[in-house]
């Protein structure tokens, strides 16, 4: 949410980090299927209710808030579909290790905090990427790739 976060900044607003009760991977998929049993239990008794709007409208208060990560992450319906996919996808967000500067722009930008910059580690947790590229704009040595995976350096690390 570029707007928000320019918005933000201007003000000198801080969101909520995310509280760890909520770090469990499996809330997404609870609420994934609650969201598929209420368009049933709607579509079945032609009850009127958009729940794809409900869920937008909540996905943007939540985000609001608290870090972007607590919706994408761990509460987003769609994100846990997402994953699955993205296990599949034979194309990688990667970090080129020899272009890296670790000067962690890039981690500061993701919204989904799934990059881990250290002197000995620089990795994406691809299976929860969002593919924004957020992390590739804001590099300024071109180390953010996105390829298949054995078109990188041998001596890469793979997630
Ligand atoms: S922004 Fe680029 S140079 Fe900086 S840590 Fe990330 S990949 Fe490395
Ligand atoms: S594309 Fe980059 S910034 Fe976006 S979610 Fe994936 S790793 Fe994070």
């Amino acid at each position: 949410m570029k707007i928000k976060n320019w918005f933000y900044n201007k003000l000198g607003i801080k969101t909520f980090k995310t509280p760890s009760v909520f770090k469990k991977r499996w809330l997404r998929w609870i609420l994934l299927f609650v969201m598929i049993l209420t368009m049933v239990i709607t579509r079945r008794n032609n009850l009127q209710l958009n729940i794809i709007l409900y869920i937008l409208g909540i996905a943007f208060l939540i985000s609001l808030i608290f870090d972007e990560e607590l919706w994408h992450k761990y509460l987003c319906p769609y994100g846990a579909l997402l994953n699955m996919t993205n296990k599949a996808n034979i194309k990688k967000v990667k970090i080129d290790e020899n272009k890296c500067k670790n000067c962690g722009l890039c981690a500061e930008n993701c919204p989904n905090n799934i990059i881990t910059i250290t002197k000995e580690e620089q990795s994406i947790e691809n299976t929860e990427c969002l593919y924004c590229f957020k992390c590739q704009d804001v590099c300024n040595f071109n180390a953010i790739l996105y390829q298949k995976s054995q078109l990188l350096p041998p001596n890469h690390k793979q997630d």
